[in-house]
């Protein structure tokens, strides 16, 4: 079984503050991260923190 649940939202506002990809244009927003976000479709990664800690490999 397969659950996707990408966004919820909450009768017609959003509460969330997504960004949209920089790459993909509008209408793809970024996932939501703890520390970034990304975008599922062409994998564009922003960082919110202003320090990378973590580094991809
Ligand atoms: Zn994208």
């Amino acid at each position: 079984m397969e659950k996707r649940e990408v966004f919820k939202i909450e009768g017609d506002k959003i509460v969330r503050q997504r960004k949209n990809c920089p790459k993909c244009g509008d209408g793809v927003f970024l996932a939501d991260h703890k520390d970034r976000a990304s975008c599922g479709k062409c994998g564009y990664t922003e960082f919110k923190t202003k320090k990378q800690e973590e580094q991809k490999a």
